[in-house]
């Protein structure tokens, strides 16, 4: 039985006192029916991991070098450090605008796996890829990339968020069919790559325009296994009402 989990990615967004009262409101609510958890910014990080009991707090990017001349960067060592656990690596805006590529991703889901940090890759097709009839063969080629030479058993352990590009920030959700239908491509190419008994282990969520009104028949799908939720994650009320028809 694959535990659900449902993790809230806060990009950009909440200072340190922000991100505090947050989790303070929040934490409590947390229950065993998934794992829930939110993405901070670095900064937000340590504080918020100190904090959170319940939740469970994840970086939303890594370097995979350890250390060197990457002026503004943050290695998997600094993380382990302050105890974090999760990392989200790979996300659409991160390939988008700051050059990251499977390779890339790849590179970090490694040194984050050796690390015992749990990588969340995020993977998903452009609008223009979805006209052309090509999510399918993208979603292939990310995942080929992104997990290339892992061990089948670190896989069983990781997260991967499918996240349409058109969905993300929208308010345009994929309709659940579509969301369902690419989250299996997604298993069953994990399953191609290492095996069944990674692909019926390797938890699976689906990202974009995710609110509490559409949050419980996305959970009733029988390849998804969890949300990426950026929008509706901002506010404790929302984020609240998702935790709460999740049980
Ligand atoms: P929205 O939930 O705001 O569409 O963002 C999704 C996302 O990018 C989560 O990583």
């Amino acid at each position: 039985m694959r535990k659900p989990i449902i993790v809230g990615n806060w990009k950009m967004n909440k200072t340190i006192a922000e991100a505090v009262e947050f989790i303070k409101a929040v934490d409590p609510v947390c229950h065993d029916g998934a794992t829930y958890g939110v993405g901070t910014s670095f900064l937000a990080l340590n504080e918020a991991n100190k904090l959170a009991k319940n939740l469970i707090v994840a970086a939303e990017n890594c370097h995979f070098e350890d250390s060197g001349a990457f002026t503004g960067e943050v290695s998997v060592p600094m993380l382990e450090e302050i105890g974090v656990k999760y990392c989200i690596i790979g996300h659409s805006e991160r390939r988008e605008m700051f050059g990251d590529t499977d390779e890339t991703v790849n590179k970090k889901a490694k040194r984050l796996i050796k690390a015992g940090i749990t990588p969340i890759v995020c993977i998903g097709e452009t609008e223009a890829q979805y006209d052309a009839g090509e999510s399918e063969k993208v979603i292939r080629d990310q995942l080929s990339g992104s997990l290339a030479d892992l061990c089948a058993d670190c896989v069983k352990n990781i997260v991967i968020a499918y996240e349409p590009i058109w969905a993300i920030g929208t308010g345009k959700s994929a309709s659940v069919e579509i969301a369902q239908n690419c989250c299996h491509i997604v298993r069953d190419q994990v399953e191609k790559m290492y095996g069944k008994e990674a692909a019926d282990a390797v938890r699976v969520q689906y990202g974009g325009s995710v609110k509490p009104e559409n949050i419980v028949e996305y959970m009733a799908q029988p390849d998804i296994d969890g949300a990426l939720i950026g929008g509706a994650s901002l506010k404790v009320e929302s984020f609240t009402d998702i935790i709460n028809k999740t049980k």
